[in-house]
């Protein structure tokens, strides 16, 4: 699975399921956290106008002087998007509520796809060093996911343990597939990973033995559990594994981040 066409530069991944709560922030946040923990340089892009995981990351609106609609919009330059959040080795390039007229805008744009793709690639990304970048996505298959799904070099979906939980997915996949057939043929599904997982409950174990079974290897090991901690950290404005650092969703996220350097390390190899 190797792939030697890839440039050197951050791994791009895109945080996506076109579902509405099904964990994209969190893991964005604390997934990101978890890379930034074992030493790697991560910036988290916020697309999503709700602007989720800059509030989860302390960043308070007044802050958010340029934004990701900045950046892809009006090609601001990276260097004044970005902030420093308060986890060492993890930045934030933050969104605001202007970002949910992006969509409109962005189809009057002949490179409306493209946007974001472009802004990562500026010439500035190389003083920042990133080994990670995560976008996380708004609950939609709209044009700001499209930018994510080019710009990335593959796709995370968090799966949430619940009935239907599975039903979503080919739509996505749909889309993951008119991307590659169109503007990213090298856009790969860095994996599927389920959430809140209740082993009490059953439906939580179904949900898991139904995912294993149709999409194989391609659900991670780790599952996330459904864990108290992981809602209270972003009212802290910090991720969990600051918060409550032996907590279950930071052991989680831990895991996780491992296991997706792991596969990296195993498939660069
Ligand atoms: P999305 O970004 O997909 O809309 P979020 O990450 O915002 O989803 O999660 C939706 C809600 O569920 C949030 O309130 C979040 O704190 C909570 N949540 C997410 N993952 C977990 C988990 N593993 N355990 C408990 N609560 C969670
Ligand atoms: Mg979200």
């Amino acid at each position: 699975m190797s792939d030697p066409s890839r440039p050197p530069g951050p791994r791009i991944i895109a945080v996506a399921n076109q579902k509405g709560g099904v964990g994209k922030t969190t893991t964005a946040i604390n997934l990101g956290a978890a890379l930034a923990e074992q030493g790697h340089r991560v910036l988290l892009i916020d697309l999503d106008p709700q602007g989720n995981a800059s509030t989860g990351l302390g960043l308070t609106v007044a802050e958010r002087r340029y934004t990701t609609y900045d950046l892809i919009l009006d090609e601001a330059e990276l260097s004044d998007v970005i902030h420093e959040t308060t986890t060492a080795n993890l930045w934030i390039a933050p969104s605001t509520t202007d970002l949910s007229s992006a969509d409109i805008e962005l189809v009057a744009n002949e490179k409306r796809s493209f946007l974001l793709y472009d802004a990562l690639r500026q010439p500035d990304m190389d003083q920042f060093a990133f080994d990670y970048v995560l976008i996380d996505c708004p609950p939609s298959l709209s044009l700001l996911t499209v930018n994510a799904l080019v710009a990335s070099h593959s796709v995370l979906v968090p799966l949430q343990s619940e009935f239907f939980a599975l039903e979503g997915l080919s739509q996505l996949m749909l889309t993951v597939r008119q991307v590659r057939d169109s503007a990213n043929p090298n856009l790969r599904i860095e994996g599927i990973v389920l959430t809140m997982f209740d082993g009490r409950n059953n439906l939580s174990q179904m949900v898991e033995e139904d995912a294993r079974e149709t999409l194989g290897e391609m659900v991670f090991d780790t599952i996330v559990p459904r864990n108290v901690r992981l809602s209270e950290a972003p009212s802290y404005a910090i991720p969990v594994l600051q918060y409550d650092s032996r907590s279950k969703g930071a052991e989680a996220y831990r895991a996780l981040a491992q296991e997706i350097v792991g596969r990296h390390t195993e498939t660069t190899r």
